[in-house]
Order: C-alpha cells, then sequence, then structure tokens
C-alpha cells in the first residue's frame, strides 16, 4: 500500500478527488470527511518521519547488549543545523566527557563557518547531510530542486573537511513525496530521531534535562541542536547521567542506523 502509494502519489490523487466528486452527488457530508480525513493523514506523514509513508526513514541505532528497563546498551546523540555559534561550546564539553556524536550540517552554515566543520571532523565526530539551504520553502520545491540542494550541501563539506557524508536529515524532519523522491535518487539512507528534545523551544534546563533522560532507552537517537543557549547548560548532566546508566554513544552510519 505505502510503495504503491510512493510510486502512484499522483493518481492516489486523483482516485480520491473522484471518488470525492462521486460522494458530493449524493452524501456531500461525507465527501468533505473524506477530504478533510486524506489531507490530515497526508498531513501528519509530512510532520511525522515515522509513518514511513513517502521514504523509509531510520530513526534507531542497534540497542546493544542492554534491553528495555535494564542498564546499559547503546544511544546516539545528534546534533542539527551545526556549525553554530554554539558549536564550539558544545564539542569542548562532549571533548571534556570523550563522548562522540553526530552532526548534521546545513552546507550554508559550513561555507560560513569551515574551522568549526574541519573541528568536528578532526575530533572525530561523525556528520551527516541536512541539507544546503534549511529553507522554509524547500519542502514545496520540486524533486530537482530538492536534490540539487542536497548535493550542494554534500559537496560543500566534500570541499571544506574532506570527507563525504553518508546520510540525509530532511529539515525540520519534514517529508513529502517530493522529498521522498529526491532522498532516493540520492541513494543516502534518510535519518531521523527517536527523542525530539524540543531544546530549540526550552527554556527551562532541568524540564529539558528530565524529558530527556526519562525517554533514553537502548537504540534511542536523541535530536539536539548545538545553538540553543540551553543546551550546552545540560549537557554535562547529560553526559553525566548517559554513563551513570552505562550507554554507550555511538556515531550513526548506514552501518549502526535501525529502522
Ligand atoms: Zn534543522
Amino acid at each position: 500500500m505505502i510503495l504503491w502509494f510512493r510510486r502512484h502519489t499522483l493518481a492516489a490523487h486523483l482516485l480520491v478527488i473522484a471518488l470525492v466528486v462521486l460522494l458530493y452527488l449524493r452524501w456531500p457530508a461525507v465527501a468533505i470527511l473524506v477530504i478533510v480525513l486524506y489531507v490530515a493523514v497526508l498531513g501528519i506523514a509530512s510532520m511525522n518521519m515515522a509513518t514511513n509513508l513517502f521514504v523509509d526513514t531510520l530513526r534507531h541505532v542497534h540497542p546493544g547488549s542492554g534491553t528495555e528497563g535494564e542498564p546499559g546498551g547503546q544511544i546516539a546523540l545528534s546534533f542539527d543545523d551545526s556549525p553554530t555559534e554554539g558549536t564550539a561550546q558544545v564539542l569542548a564539553i562532549l571533548k571534556a566527557h570523550n563522548v562522540k556524536a553526530t552532526f548534521f550540517i546545513v552546507g550554508a552554515h559550513a561555507a560560513a563557518r569551515p574551522a568549526l566543520l574541519q573541528q568536528i571532523v578532526r575530533e572525530g565526530h561523525a556528520i551527516g547531510n541536512h541539507s544546503y539551504s534549511h529553507a522554509h520553502t524547500l519542502p514545496f520545491n520540486r524533486p530537482a530542486t530538492i536534490l540539487s540542494d542536497l548535493q550542494q550541501c554534500s559537496q560543500t563539506i566534500t570541499a571544506i573537511a574532506g570527507v563525504t557524508p553518508r546520510m540525509y536529515r530532511p529539515p525540520f524532519g519534514v517529508v513529502n513525496p517530493a522529498i521522498g523522491q529526491a532522498v532516493r535518487a540520492s541513494q543516502l539512507p534518510c535519518v531521523g530521531w527517536s527523542l525530539r528534545s524540543f531544546d530549540t523551544a526550552s527554556s527551562h534546563p532541568q524540564r529539558l534535562l528530565a524529558r530527556i533522560t526519562s525517554r533514553l532507552t537502548p537504540g534511542a537517537i536523541v535530536l539536539l541542536h548545538d545553538y540553543p543557549a540551553v543546551t550546552p547548560q545540560i549537557l554535562p548532566e547529560l553526559l553525566q547521567e548517559i554513563k551513570r546508566r552505562n550507554f554507550t554513544c555511538v556515531l550513526l552510519s548506514p552501518e549502526t542506523l535501525r529502522p
């Protein structure tokens, strides 16, 4: 069903329109309900990569030796939109705790702060592609434009840091048929997360820390950003808690990622 929808998205839209027209002739209220439901399903799937409706998304790492509710196992920390004005501080904290993370790089940010991207790579962290522009309008573009933006990001990273990203995380976590087509054409795995910290919307360090630590389970991929002021405030405590619970932070890669 999902594969059919991906291949024939236009046909699916046309089928629903035809159904709505037929229903409208006899049961107008039902026709409107079908439209509302269809748009709602597409909207939810666009905002929630876990539905896999438009593209297969990898949102965990291998859980490792721990099991749910027991100590130990593997998790992964990921930082989006880097490099930013907050990257250096986050790198220093990670270094002090001897923890490696994965940074999803925005090409335009890397072009503006090339030394920080080089530092991320030099210090042993993994990198992924997070688009060149990170534009709010990107999801509304044609697949070819989205693919070209993705490729520009990879080329920029390679030129600056000498490494080529092997994963893509769509900006804002938004997916749709055009983004799905572009990601499949890039042949890069699409990476999501299992634990969204909402650090960009948080101004309460203890609440943010509690949100993350209460949801940490083996195999989790944590979504963070390095530019909110609150993130470096909680990071040392978060890393201590991760160590106390015997979790190992692994780098994201096509080899470590799981659905
Ligand atoms: Zn982002």
